[in-house]
């Protein structure tokens, strides 16, 4: 039995990551802010804890761990991340400068650190149709701001602990990774979640529309929550430690996720574009060194993901009919 740590515990993948930790027989410790919101913890020991705060008491959990996975972060899709520079680099430089000093003192066997395709040079992105971004496109910098700056530094945190320390670690670049059990509502959510969240009020409401940010031309990848663990998981198990791209490699635009979105849910609404946040015009991720390095490549296809995610999101508006979000 290996006795692993997952930071963010309480969040999206990392939920979804400590069921399968469990089903393997782990024995794992969540460490959050929170709890999960919509689904019991199945972790033999979930700490509520704020990972900003260095402590003994924080840095004693690590005694004894094989695995760290460090998912831990403050985060949200492009409503959140375009607003709040100062603070998600902030908390999130110092999230993850505590857990690898942690890691490192109580000398952990292996730690995964979950960066994001937001690292990679916007000026490689300008464009719908742009080039899928593969791993070597990383340098001369120039992320996404705040949030990508982030995962950027962090990861050079990583190579510089792994060189210095001995720390063995991984990195995982994801790209958008969708399904149930994730933040819907309240401005953390990404658009898989916010495209199905529209279109459940929409046909609760009898609304024949729905908004649109932009003009919903612009592109992205999105991957399944079960791909993406099952990937999470080989990347740990393979040895590999430079930073690796996760993600599904078919480009979509928001228009064409919205459609897809309303099939699952059998309707036909107007898309109304209006302002909003955009973020990068294309973005997709080039699999080559994935497929080799691990031989993995994401199974699930958009429509039955964002399927089995509209039902899920459906059921929860349905839930809170009436609420005030
Ligand atoms: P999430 O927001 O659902 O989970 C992150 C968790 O970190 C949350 O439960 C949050 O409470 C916790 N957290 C935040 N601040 C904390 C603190 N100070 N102390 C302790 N816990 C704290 O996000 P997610 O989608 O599960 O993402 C997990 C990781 O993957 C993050 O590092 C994220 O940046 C990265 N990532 C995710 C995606 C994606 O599409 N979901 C894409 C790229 C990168």
């Amino acid at each position: 039995m290996r006795k692993v740590i997952v930071t963010g515990a309480g969040g999206f993948i990392g939920h979804h990551l400590v069921n399968f930790l469990k089903s393997k027989g782990d024995y794992v410790i969540g460490v959050d802010i929170k709890k999960p919101e919509f689904e019991a913890t199945k972790c033999d020991k979930f700490v509520i804890y704020d990972i900003r705060e260095k402590s003994k008491l924080f840095e004693d959990l690590f005694i004894g761990i094989d695995d760290v996975w460090a998912l831990a972060a403050d985060m949200g899709g492009m409503g959140f991340i375009s607003q709040n520079h100062a603070t998600i680099m902030r908390n999130n430089v110092t999230i993850n400068i505590n857990t690898l000093e942690a890691a490192r003192k109580a000398k952990v066997k292996r730690y995964l650190y979950t960066s994001s395709a937001c690292m990679y040079p916007v000026n490689f992105q300008t464009e719908e149709d742009s080039a899928p971004l593969a791993e070597d496109m990383a340098y001369p910098a120039n992320p996404q701001h705040g949030y990508g700056w982030e995962k950027l530094y962090t990861e050079k945190l990583c190579e510089y602990y792994r060189e210095e320390f001995g720390l063995d670690t991984r990195i995982v670049r994801f790209h958008n990774t969708y399904g149930p059990l994730g933040a819907w509502r309240g401005g953390r959510e990404k658009a898989p979640a916010a495209l199905s969240r529209k279109v459940a009020e929409a046909i609760r409401d009898g609304k024949d529309h729905i908004d649109i940010w932009g003009d919903g031309r612009q592109t992205r990848s999105f991957c399944y929550i079960d791909d993406t663990i099952k990937g999470l998981n080989l990347l740990m198990e393979s040895g590999y430690t430079k930073p690796l791209n996760m993600g599904r490699d078919e480009m979509v635009s928001i228009n064409e996720l919205a459609d897809t979105v309303m099939k699952a849910a059998g309707v036909k609404l107007k898309k109304v574009y209006v302002d909003g946040p955009q973020g990068v015009r294309g973005r997709n991720s080039d699999n080559s060194l994935c497929k080799k390095i691990l031989g993995w490549a994401p199974e699930i296809d958009l429509e039955t993901g964002i399927s089995k995610t509209y039902e899920w999101i459906k059921t929860q508006v349905e839930k809170n009919q009436g609420a005030q979000y």
